[in-house]
């Protein structure tokens, strides 16, 4: 059994584990990053790379301010392949009901700071000439972008290494915790501190925690440039895809540079096999095609699963394992895993060296889903 050593091992080379390998290293810290696969190839591969704001809480809003302006400070060092692109996000509404949602969202950003454009009718037509007739409006988020998210992981992890750190693909962490990481090929990797950025799959390696798997499907048109401009969102989204129990399907649909069109997105729990479900496909292109009947016309190249990793109150668990001092946990990031990478790899760092962290830490820390525990 060979025993390496390091300052901090990070398991998982998703955006997360990568943007926390980057940021580690950049603080001088010797890193050694462990995946049983390939670089970006779990949930960030199957992402959207939205970089959106997102304000179902304040802690949710402020960890994708946080990260948002983050990607915007790294933009100018982005290779091209990372197609970052700050396109904007519209919130599209349907209704009165939905256009009440667009004036308390502006409302808000507004307070936060960040500016948005009220749309009417006419306005959103002009900007999306392809959504249906008769929209209410919409929200424009302009600071809003998109990336192509398995470049990025890769584009971070290359940073790491240009700064020292080490990477071992194609062995599995089989049992972290009290300093020691045991590998599939019987290797064993010490380390001051543990990050478990295993995503969805973190409670194989920290049992109890509460992540569970959300799948969602994604579909990819052929190229169809000028179709979409703006990353679409329906605000109907907001009363069904963050309904934490049942199965849901949501307009959202991305321009990618390409021309391609990438059409999501749906949502289901408990369910752990990675195979297309025809059903839940057919609602989720219907959906598309209510908001955008031209989509009916358009090629799918491929369609692909992956999985979201949850947590009950929709904010991930980054900092330390209230029963390991040892092992920190990077996970839980849901929908927002490319937007918040950044963000979770900066805070978590702050942790490891003890640095004053840029954003108030306490709704992210694991221990608070310990002291609901408590309390309950
Ligand atoms: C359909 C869909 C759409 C999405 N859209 C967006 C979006 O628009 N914007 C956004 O911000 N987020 C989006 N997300 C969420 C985002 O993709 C994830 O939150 C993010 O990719 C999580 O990154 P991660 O590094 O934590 O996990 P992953 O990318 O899943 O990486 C985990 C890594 O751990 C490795 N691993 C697992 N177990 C072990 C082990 N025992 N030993 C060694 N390695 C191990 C895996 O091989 C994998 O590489 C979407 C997700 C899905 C599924």
């Amino acid at each position: 059994m060979s025993i390496a050593v390091c300052d901090v091992i990070i398991v998982g080379a998703g955006i997360v584990g990568a943007a926390c390998a980057a940021e580690c290293a950049r603080r001088g810290l010797g890193v050694v990053v462990i995946d049983r696969d390939i670089v970006g190839g779990g949930a960030t591969a199957a992402g959207m790379g939205h970089i959106v704001l997102m304000d179902d809480s304040d802690a949710q809003f402020a960890l994708t301010r946080y990260s948002q302006r983050l990607w915007q400070e790294l933009r100018p060092e982005l290779p091209r392949d990372v197609e970052y692109e700050q396109c904007g996000t519209i919130w599209v509404a349907t209704d009165d009901e939905e256009m009440a949602e667009v004036a308390r969202k502006h409302d808000y950003y507004g307070k936060q700071g960040v500016p948005t454009e009220v749309l009417d009718t006419h306005s959103l037509k002009h900007l999306e000439p392809n959504l249906r007739e008769g929209m209410a409006g919409g929200l424009l988020v302009p600071e809003d972008g998109v990336l192509y998210p398995p470049c990025a992981a890769r584009f971070l992890l290359e940073r790491a290494q240009e700064r020292g750190a080490k990477l071992r693909l194609g062995a599995a962490a089989v049992r972290i915790g009290q300093g020691r990481a045991q590998l599939s090929d019987g290797s064993e990797i010490a380390g001051d501190v543990i990050v478990n950025a295993t995503g969805a799959w973190a409670p194989e390696l920290s049992p109890g925690i509460e992540v569970t798997k959300r799948k969602g499907h994604l579909v990819i048109t052929d190229r169809y440039p000028g179709f979409l401009r703006h990353q679409l969102v329906e605000l109907g989204y907001l009363k069904s895809a963050h309904s934490v129990r049942s199965d849901s399907v949501a307009f959202n649909v991305q321009p990618r540079q390409t021309g391609q069109i990438l059409i999501g997105s749906s949502r289901q729990y408990g369910a752990e096999n990675s195979e297309i479900e025809n059903d839940i496909l057919a609602r989720m292109l219907q959906r598309a095609r209510q908001y955008m009947p031209g989509l009916a016309a358009v090629s799918v190249v491929r369609t692909w699963t992956g999985f979201r990793a949850a947590t009950p109150d929709k904010l991930p668990l980054i900092g330390p394992s209230p029963t390991d001092k040892s092992l920190f946990l990077a996970t839980g990031h849901e929908g927002l895993g490319i937007t918040t990478s950044l963000g979770t790899a900066n805070i978590l760092a702050d942790q490891i060296t003890g640095a004053r962290p840029g954003i108030p830490i306490e709704p992210y820390l694991p221990s608070r889903a310990t002291k609901e525990c408590a309390h309950a």
